[in-house]
């Protein structure tokens, strides 16, 4: 069984892909329903908006602890911005897991071209690339050793540079997208999220 963060975000359109994985999924609202997941997906949303629920309903620290003793995670873009070690252009009371050790920038390809899709080739998957749907997305600025970067976009950011970005990400059990193959149909991100889950078990 895997769990979604619930308490904010498209948590529908990550339980039914999930589904048709082959997977069980089961929206988190309250600690106690942590106990019985493999692993857990934090959906797209608002970060700054998750992490003051996480912390309201006493999901946060119940969370951190899942993840510091290694249970399967993945988080698309929102979701990636909660992953991060350190988050740029975020609320001072914004917190994160850390569960990847990377700096990530919050709505760093702009916020008037509040949304676009670019293929996006996802190393591992396929040669096919991914239809990317970038909603105010982060990128990836930086990561430390043990990160592995998965698929990246060049493409002109809110500071009028344009350069190549991390937009896919694994550390471990840990996986993150700036993007969001919730909304899309394509499904092998959360195939290969449901397999780490597997073999984590
Ligand atoms: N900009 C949002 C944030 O900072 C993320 C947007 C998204 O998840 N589509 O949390």
């Amino acid at each position: 069984m895997i769990g979604v963060f619930a308490l904010q975000g498209d948590v529908r359109e990550h339980a039914h892909a999930l589904t048709a994985c082959g997977a069980v999924a089961r929206p988190i609202r309250r600690p106690a329903e942590l106990d019985d997941v493999d692993g857990l997906i934090i959906p797209g949303g608002e970060s700054t908006t998750m992490s003051k629920l996480a912390i309201e309903f006493g999901l946060y620290d119940p969370i951190a602890k899942r993840l510091a003793d290694g249970m399967p995670v993945y988080g698309s873009c929102a979701g990636m911005i909660m992953l991060a070690s350190t988050v740029l252009d975020g609320r001072p009371d914004q917190r994160s897991f850390g569960a990847i050790s990377m700096t990530v920038r919050r709505n760093a390809f702009g916020r008037q071209v509040d949304s676009f899709e670019a293929p996006v080739a996802v190393s591992g998957l396929s040669d096919e690339p991914y239809h990317a749907v970038f909603i105010r997305a982060p990128w990836v600025e930086s990561v430390d050793p043990g990160v592995t970067v998965l698929g990246s976009i060049t493409r002109t950011g809110a500071d009028g540079t344009t350069a190549p970005h991390a937009v896919a990400v694994r550390q471990g059990a840990a996986l993150a997208t700036s993007f969001h193959p919730e909304l899309t149909g394509d499904l092998r991100l959360h195939d290969l999220f449901v397999r780490m889950v597997r073999e984590s078990r």
